[in-house]
């Protein structure tokens, strides 16, 4: 059966998941759109050519029959109310990061669905699903590394707009190394402190960039996190992941090696949407199957309140420039 689906927010993501169910991925259609910029919305439904009602209101396409689940990919502040009224209509509903801006935002979802009965969220931390950490978590989780003992990572941006300020690095940016290093070492943070470095001159006035996250887990592991938003260079995604055996980085994405005028050159991705295209790929068509399947399994409601409780921590950080603790609340066994 064919899922019929709704998007709430056809912005740079949600325009790009629409193009992939639309003609990339097998099980889902859109059938209903909605942004708060209308012609938006409909300039999405004409370039796909497909047949959708296009809403003014979020809220009327969540109550639309015909929409068996919905895509929330409108800005992050909406999140919270649009998941938790599809929850409350009984749909399945893929979000983008975060699920909330705020841990008791996602507190808040996850009262929804634990009385709603079953898991009906699943959202966008699409990390989990790229090629590059599922070899990673693979070199940790055989021991072919050992126990892993320290983490470098760096995420870098070449540039981010005006709007972009301080706290974003930690509740746009690197909540995504907040949610995959949780995945990759199955284990929680209990600190987190930010160090910030002299400031680049490429970066205006209401941004410190970059800056430094340093974490520490249950088990002891330490962190660092470089985030680097107008690095100028390029998109640049880098983990390392340091055990008692030995070392295992992220893979780099493929591109051609070039010898050519005395160097040795390959060039180096620039815009996020390519980083990571084949993984928005897979995140989206298990979430397809795992409706088709009455189960999902990627990240849940419960990552996305963990990824929350550690940001929240990391802006405290940010703003004391002390180390602040991180208390994870437990695991409701709903989310086992
Ligand atoms: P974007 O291009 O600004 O798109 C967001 C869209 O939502 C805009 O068209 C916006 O309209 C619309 N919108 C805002 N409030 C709305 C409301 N109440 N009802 C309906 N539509 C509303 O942003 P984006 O880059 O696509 O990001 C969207 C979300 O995806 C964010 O939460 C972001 O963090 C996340 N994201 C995730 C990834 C990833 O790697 N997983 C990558 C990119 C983005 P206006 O522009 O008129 O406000």
């Amino acid at each position: 059966m064919t899922i019929n689906i709704g998007v709430i927010g056809t912005g740079a993501i949600g325009a790009d998941h629409a193009r992939r169910i639309t003609e990339t991925l097998t099980g889902g259609a859109i059938v209903a759109v909605n942004d708060v910029n209308l012609s938006q919305a409909k300039a999405v439904v004409d370039k796909l050519n497909i047949e959708a009602t296009v809403y003014d209101s979020g809220h009327d396409l969540i109550n639309d029959d015909n929409v068996h689940a919905v895509l929330v990919t409108s800005w992050g502040p909406t999140h919270e109310e649009f998941v938790v009224a599809a929850v409350n209509a009984g749909k399945y509903v893929f979000c983008e990061k975060p699920l909330a801006t705020s841990a008791q935002g996602c507190r808040n979802i996850i009262e929804a669905e634990m009385a709603a009965g079953k898991r009906l969220v699943q959202v966008g931390f699409m990390r989990p699903y790229d090629s590059g950490y599922r070899q990673l978590k693979s070199a940790i989780d055989t021991g072919l590394i050992g126990e892993p003992l320290m983490i470098h990572c760096a995420h870098r941006n070449p540039s981010v707009p005006e709007a972009y300020i301080t706290p974003m690095a930690i509740h746009d940016t690197l909540i995504h190394e907040l949610d995959v290093l949780r995945w990759l070492l199955d284990d929680d943070y209990v600190s987190a402190q930010v160090v910030f470095p002299r400031k680049t001159k490429y970066a205006h006035s209401k941004v410190a960039d970059p800056q430094i996250v340093l974490l520490e887990t249950k088990k002891g592991v330490r962190i660092d996190v470089e985030v680097f938003v107008n690095c100028k260079y390029g998109y640049d995604i880098q983990c390392s992941v340091v055990g008692e055996e030995g070392i295992a980085n992220l893979p780099e994405p493929q591109s051609l090696l070039i010898r050519k005028d005395a160097k040795l050159s390959n060039a180096i991705l620039m815009d996020w949407k390519d980083r990571f295209i084949a993984a928005y790929d897979v995140e989206l068509q298990a979430f397809l199957d795992g409706i088709s399947a009455g189960k999902l399994t990627g990240p849940s409601s419960w990552d996305g309140m963990a990824a929350a409780v550690a940001s929240d921590a990391c802006v405290k950080a940010q703003e004391s420039q002390k180390i602040e603790p991180i208390e994870m609340p437990v695991r409701p066994a709903f989310y086992d």
